[in-house]
């Protein structure tokens, strides 16, 4: 793979004649612009070379004996790991066939004998632009082939996700409605209209959450314009946190709010960041069984504002951690799966944390428990 510093790295060149008076002027020359120069004195150890070197560009001259220069240009042009380095032949000025042959063999350019020094290292420049602008090129078509494969993947897991999570929803939904169609309401069916009513709810709950969270995620893509406005932040904070106080009475789980010094303000978009609140509170809820307890904690550390969300439920495996921010995605363990979810949330809540200049961090241990931090700029 190309990296950007391949691009920014010195100019290698490996110039071959067998005459050490023209290897050497031409090493002068091209060394005062700035080019490291290897050499070779015969068509095989310039193969050699160019294997063990891969060097931008190599200077061929074409007399040479055992192997001339046409043949060495071959066998470098039907090397697929060779034949992108340019090959600029060595020619007397006179010879126009065998600068017309040499250029049919896969050259790009050529210099003439006796050297001019302006020509050498105009010819040699340009060969070695075009080489760093390929290096560039090659670069970026790396970056979209990286970034297609991320999209490709949200795709598949988009569709996989709308295959399980939306179908079998509406399976419930359609086949309950089914049956109460079908169903007499005499008090013994009393239960079953009850059971069927329970699902349809369940289910169709399901389903807006999961399309609200899709259509928050695509919202935010779009890049709706975000309203800032100085908010009291712990007096919201404990606002939104006191909405969860029934959810958690019937966990049952102990939900505290622990603010630490005096009130501060923080730039806010409110109704957005209540998003961020509310999934970090409702997940830390999610997955800490019964009994356990779930803590929000605000300060102002001088120029920030620290949200913390702190759980001593099932943690999140280490190997998990880089991923959990990823759109769709979910810890694979049964006891995480067995609480509902979307794999959106907090997708949902790293891009509203930096959308407001902020950062959020994780620190979870399997079995002990989790921390979200979300550090805010202050206003
Ligand atoms: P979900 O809708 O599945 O909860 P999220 O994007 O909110 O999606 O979270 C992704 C996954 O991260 C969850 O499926 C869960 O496995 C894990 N997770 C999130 N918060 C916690 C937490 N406080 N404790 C343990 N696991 C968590």
């Amino acid at each position: 793979m190309t990296t950007a510093f391949d691009t920014l790295r010195t100019g290698q060149i490996l110039i071959v004649d067998d005459n050490l008076k023209n290897i050497n002027l031409l090493r002068r020359i091209l060394a005062a612009e700035g080019y490291v120069i290897h050499t070779a004195l015969d068509g095989q150890t310039a193969l050699d070379a160019a294997c063990s070197i891969h060097p931008d560009i190599i200077l061929l001259d074409i007399q040479m004996p055992d192997m001339d220069g046409y043949e060495v240009c071959q066998v470098l042009k039907a090397d697929p790991h060779l034949c992108d380095i340019p090959v600029l032949f060595i020619s007397a000025l006179t010879d126009t066939d065998g600068i017309v042959r040499a250029l049919g063999t896969g050259g790009v350019d050529y210099i003439t004998k006796p050297f001019k020094i302006q020509e050498v290292v105009a010819r040699v420049n340009s060969q070695f632009k075009l080489v760093q602008q390929r290096h560039q090129i090659e670069h970026l078509r790396e970056q979209d082939r990286q970034q297609y494969e991320t999209l490709d993947k949200m795709k598949n897991d988009f569709i996989h996700m709308a295959t399980h999570d939306l179908k079998n929803p509406l399976h419930v939904i359609i086949g309950f409605a089914t049956l109460l169609e079908a169903v007499e309401v005499q008090p013994e069916h009393e239960r079953l209209m009850h059971d069927a009513l329970d699902s349809i709810q369940h289910a169709s709950q399901k389903m807006r959450t999961l399309v609200a969270d899709i259509l928050d995620l695509a919202k935010m893509g779009t890049g709706a314009e975000i309203q800032f406005s100085a908010v009291p932040f712990i007096d919201q904070v404990q606002k939104w946190v006191a909405g969860f106080g029934a959810l958690a009475k019937r966990k049952p789980l102990d939900l505290m709010f622990e603010p630490l010094g005096n009130e501060f303000t923080v730039s806010l978009d409110a109704p957005r960041f209540e998003r961020v609140v509310d999934n970090l509170v409702s997940n830390a809820i999610k997955y800490t069984p019964a009994g356990g307890w779930v803590k929000v904690a605000v300060e102002s550390q001088h120029d920030r504002a620290l949200l913390q969300i702190i759980d001593n439920g099932l943690g999140i495996p280490e190997e998990d951690q880089t991923k959990i921010f990823d759109a769709f995605y979910r810890v694979g363990r049964e006891e995480h799966l067995e609480a509902e979810g979307t794999g959106l949330g907090l997708s949902i809540v790293k891009t509203i944390v930096e959308q407001h200049g902020g950062e959020i961090v994780l620190d979870s241990q399997l079995g002990q428990g989790t921390t979200f931090s979300v550090y805010l700029p202050c206003a």
